[in-house]
């Protein structure tokens, strides 16, 4: 079997548009634009890369993009009072501070101090909690997207049996979250997992959120099985002194025995900002007072 390829960058693209259709009717039903406020504290250059590409799909989108840049020196009570008068500025429907923060400030402090209704990430804990009763709140962007693919391939999850590999807040924990409520029966894996192999042999979906290398191999998946690969990571190329990405999964040999499967770059990653774009404009749509589908994006 040649497992079929998911084509998250494709699949985001036609999220993208979509979101670009209903801010411009936004627009029109409530005089302003809907906005997204990002906040980058200091230098660190796989950020910059992240918040420049983030405001230029955000302006794409017809939204306003509103960066504030602020030094790797800020104090913690500095960030906080960017972020309170964030929350106070109606033109700002989405607030999104990107991690990770200098180690002199509180990341906890700082997401907590974002209201809920402008947490266009979804880490603040009452947007964690939402989700974990079923209440609308806004999710992390990544396992949404994840979710988003998945639906698209496989239409309706109940009943099967997916494994998350990963923990984290920002993408395993959320996406389980998701997965239970899409009635799935879901295992988590984590670095303490045992014989993860055998987990992820019974798993119909594959969820790889791990931070390493083509960890994941093709005789762990079982035959069928569909493969969302998160993980991002730079590894050494063919050519000296170049890199390449690759994801948490061994693609060539996970592809031939899985029927569908995230390519590395190309698959989850472009979903991310989509995601973030969408939920902006769900939080513009809420905060304004208007009555967004609950289908519509
Ligand atoms: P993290 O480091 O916070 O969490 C990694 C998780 O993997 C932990 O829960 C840990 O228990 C688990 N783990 C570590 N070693 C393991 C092992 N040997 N066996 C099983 N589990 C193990 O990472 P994260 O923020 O969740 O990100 C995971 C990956 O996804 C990274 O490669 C990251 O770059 C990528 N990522 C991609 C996007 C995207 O937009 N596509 C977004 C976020 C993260």
């Amino acid at each position: 079997m040649t497992a079929a390829i998911i084509d998250g960058k494709a699949f985001a693209a036609t999220l993208r548009a979509r979101v670009g259709e209903l801010a411009t009717a936004f627009e029109a039903k409530a005089g302003r634009k809907a906005g997204l406020a990002v906040v980058l504290v200091g230098e660190d250059p796989a950020s910059q890369v992240y918040v420049r590409s983030k405001g230029k799909s955000t302006l794409e989108a017809g939204m306003n993009s509103f960066e504030h840049k602020l030094p790797a020196d800020t104090s913690e009570a500095d960030l906080l009072a960017v972020v309170e008068a964030l929350n106070a500025d109606v033109a700002v429907d989405g607030i999104l501070v990107q991690l990770p923060l200098p180690k002199h400030i509180d990341e906890q402090k700082v997401i907590a101090a974002i209201n809920p209704d402008k947490d266009v990430d979804g880490f603040h804990v009452t947007n964690a909690g939402r989700l974990a009763v079923g209440q609308p709140g806004f999710v992390p962007c990544t396992p949404l997207g994840c979710l988003m693919l998945l639906k698209d391939r496989l239409g309706d999850l109940s009943g099967l049996d997916a494994v998350v590999i990963g923990r984290s807040n920002i993408v395993g924990k959320p996406m389980a979250q998701l997965l239970i409520s899409e009635s799935c029966t879901v295992t988590v894996a984590h670095s303490r997992t045992k014989d993860l192999a055998d987990v992820v042999r019974r798993a119909d979906i594959v969820v790889a959120a791990v931070g390493r290398p083509e960890m994941v191999k093709g005789d762990w998946i079982k035959p069928g099985a569909t493969v969302i690969d998160v993980g991002i990571n730079r590894v050494p190329g063919a050519e000296a002194g170049k890199t390449r990405l690759v994801g948490d999964v061994d693609y060539a040999s996970a592809a031939a025995v899985a029927s569908a499967i995230t390519p590395v770059p190309g698959g989850v990653g472009p979903m991310t900002i989509a995601v973030l774009l969408r939920n902006t404009l769900v939080a513009a749509y809420r905060n304004a007072g208007l009555v967004l589908a609950a289908d519509a994006v």
